[in-house]
């Protein structure tokens, strides 16, 4: 359980036993970028490497121009020999819902970016001031010697100007545009990852938005704005379960608005009913504390949790974190 340095890390790139990388479930940008731009460049420096997701809910489709079929969705058979490094998950539970997956490999090594990480692993590399975990990886790459081909540079391009939301958040430092030149010095395409990405939206995934947009409601005096999709509207927009990413902020951009919520209903029926996203604007609020608050976490500014509540309920949990 102890915090490794990038040093101590970074050693332990140019050699040593099989691989298996890993990052949370219902994956993101970052998550993506930084386990195919680990995983593609552990592999040019000669490692035996295993890229793996749990569970069974489809690839955002957006990143389907990155190498994603790399991607197992099935632990390997000798994953007792492997290493496990785990990208982007916060706690053990985001890399799927077997915990005792960590219990079998040589060890875990954590690399991530939330400050909130309940450091799962045997070493834990967790910086916060990371726009983005791909930013780790890279410093990573660097300090252990390990070159950056055109197609690390692109996947760890998209976990950057996906986190930053597009160089718009508050994790836009001076380094992340370092970070974004030396990635397109290195053979990243932004023009080509802004119209995969963001000029790719199947009419679907507009029809879902316009269906949360009308449930919307504002409450808190209007400093918090929710809504939610249930599995029928998701049927009724033809959307696929990843097509809800992005509706939470666009509810954001609302003038007033401090906190921002989206509720849905998860695609499994076995699982858990409801999962719930949340942003803020203001510095003065931190949704990490509020998604805490049911056994969540994440980010200051981009939270979430999941719940077997009622709609009702985590509406009224909702209205009573912003008191
Ligand atoms: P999203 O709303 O995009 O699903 O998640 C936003 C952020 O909230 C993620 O980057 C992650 O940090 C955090 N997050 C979302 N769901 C959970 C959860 O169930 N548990 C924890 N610990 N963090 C979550
Ligand atoms: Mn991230």
């Amino acid at each position: 359980m102890t915090d490794a340095s990038y040093e101590e890390i970074a050693r332990l790139l140019p050699a040593g036993p099989p691989l298996c990388l890993t990052t949370h479930e219902s994956p993101d940008g970052d998550a993506i970028g930084s386990l195919l731009g680990a995983g593609l460049a552990f592999e040019a420096a000669g490692r035996d490497v295993w890229l793996y997701l749990a569970g069974t809910t489809p690839m955002p489709n957006e990143y389907g121009f990155l190498p994603v079929d790399r991607i197992q969705r099935e632990l390997p058979s000798d994953l007792e020999q492997r290493e496990f490094w785990a990208f982007d998950c916060g706690s053990a539970r985001r890399i799927g819902p077997d915990e005792s997956v960590l219990e079998r490999p040589l060890r875990v090594i954590n690399v991530d970016h939330h400050h909130d990480n309940t450091r799962f692993g045997e070493l834990n590399l967790v910086d916060p001031d990371a726009a983005c975990t791909a930013q780790i990886i890279e410093r990573l790459l660097r300090e252990a010697g390990i070159a950056i081909g055109s197609d690390v540079a692109e996947a760890l391009y998209v976990g950057l100007v996906t986190d930053t939301g597009r160089f718009q958040y508050a994790n836009t430092t001076p380094e992340a545009f370092r970070l974004a030149a030396r990635l397109v010095d290195a053979g990243a395409d932004p023009a080509r990852v802004f119209a995969a990405i963001w000029e790719t939206v199947p009419f679907a995934k507009q029809r879902l938005l316009g269906i949360a947009l009308e449930h919307a409601r504002l409450e808190a005096s209007g400093r918090l704005l929710v809504t939610w999709l249930t599995r029928d509207d998701y049927r009724s927009a033809g959307a696929d379960e990843p097509f809800s990413e992005g509706v939470v902020d666009h509810l954001r951009a609302v003038e007033g608005v401090s906190v921002a919520a989206l509720v849905r209903e998860p695609r499994e029926v076995d699982g858990p009913r409801h999962k719930v996203s949340l942003r803020a604007r203001d510095a003065g609020v931190d949704v990490s504390k509020i998604a805490r608050g049911r056994g969540g976490g994440g980010h200051v500014g981009a939270a979430g949790f999941t719940s077997n509540e009622t709609l009702q309920e985590i509406l009224a949990f909702l209205r009573a974190s912003m008191a």
